[in-house]
């Protein structure tokens, strides 16, 4: 997974720009340009509850093609000092993303960066939408008295192929504690995952800020199984089918990204259904106020976007909102108590 999303020569993410229509998938900054500028106010108004830190480190993970950046930064322009305050971070490691985000992003000024642990110390404001499904994760199948992972082969025609073989201990010591299972069953892990929300955990803890993880997945007590996806021209194809050019990804593990966060020191709220999220943000209150200057054209656009990023039938269910908070600073806009205490995850 990691080799054929992030191989510098012939790696998914570095040889082509996978997005929009013309592209693989559709992300949800891509549907509407209410997407980046909703949460970009929610930044903003997280970051004044907070008393305003300044400077900060407004921080997103890979940023596809600056979409989310851009609109983020249009809306909080009216936000007082909030735009002077931030020091833009982008973490992304395709150079050709990285060119297109440039573009995106003319009259900025903005560092990229390979991975978070360079982004100068400080508050950080941080937003990762559909990052973490792409970091590689592991899959375990439990066996009559243990575990063995899947593996990736080839087969006497040079066709990739899966096998098992031996786990390494470190991966078992990972699904220690998973529940019961039938022999047969997968379980997916994913060690990088759950050492970067460690390490979010850690700097919210230390410095403060919030992080917004958006993604498919769930929250769930049961072992996953098996959700590796590979999509190419908006179609699910064989996930060994063409290395380097199809997207891999699979369902993100709230519950275990939780508490690693926890681990490292952060509060987890939520996670809550992205329909929920945007609508507490105002979704429809702000489509109502582009319909009222839209054409036709435009006004079909608008509805089908607002349908596309809330309703339970399209990303409004199966996307989820987690994020992350520095214990002792009051709950970020819109949510109540924490599911999971910093320091001592308790589910
Ligand atoms: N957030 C964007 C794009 C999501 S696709 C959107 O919503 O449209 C995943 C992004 O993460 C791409 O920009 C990809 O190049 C980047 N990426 C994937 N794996 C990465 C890694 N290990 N380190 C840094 N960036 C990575």
């Amino acid at each position: 997974m990691d080799l054929a999303l992030n191989h510098p020569d012939w790696g998914y993410y570095h040889t082509r720009d996978p997005f929009g229509a013309a592209g693989d998938f559709v992300t949800a900054p891509e549907v509407s340009q209410v997407f980046g500028e909703l949460i970009g106010l929610w930044l903003a108004a997280a970051w004044q509850q907070m008393g305003q830190p300044t400077p900060f480190r407004l921080v997103e993970l890979g940023p596809g093609r600056g979409q989310l950046m851009a609109d983020l930064v249009r809306a909080t322009a009216m936000v007082p000092g909030f735009l002077a305050a931030a020091d833009i971070h982008l973490i992304e490691t395709s150079e050709r993303l990285r060119a297109r985000q440039r573009t995106q992003l003319p009259d900025l000024a903005v560092s990229w960066h390979d991975e978070l642990e360079t982004v100068p110390k400080g508050p950080f404001f941080l937003i990762a939408n559909e990052f973490v499904d792409a970091l590689p994760a592991h899959q375990l199948i439990r066996t009559e008295t243990d575990w063995a992972e899947r593996l990736v082969t080839s087969d006497d025609h040079g066709r990739l192929t899966f096998t098992q073989g031996e786990a390494p201990v470190m991966l078992v010591d990972m699904v220690e504690n998973a529940p019961v299972c039938e022999p047969g069953e997968i379980a997916e892990i994913s060690p990088a995952r759950e050492v970067l929300a460690k390490r979010m955990g850690e700097r919210i803890h230390g410095d403060g800020g919030v992080a917004v993880i958006i993604d498919y997945g769930a929250w769930v007590d049961h072992i996953t199984g098996d959700t590796l996806q590979a999509v190419r021209d908006h179609r699910p194809v064989d996930p060994l089918c063409m290395p380097g050019e199809v997207d891999l990804t699979t369902q993100v593990d709230f519950k275990r990204l939780g508490e690693a966060a926890a681990k490292g020191g952060a509060h987890v709220f939520g996670p809550v259904p992205q329909g929920t999220f945007l609508r507490t943000l105002g979704i429809e209150v702000r489509t109502a106020s582009l319909l009222a200057k839209a054409d036709e054209g435009q006004r079909r656009n608008l509805r089908e976007a607002l349908f596309r990023l809330t309703d339970a039938s399209a990303m409004g269910e199966a996307f989820k909102v987690m994020i992350l908070g520095q214990p002792g600073a009051p709950p970020p806009p819109g949510f109540g108590a924490p599911s999971l205490q910093g320091g001592q995850p308790s589910r």
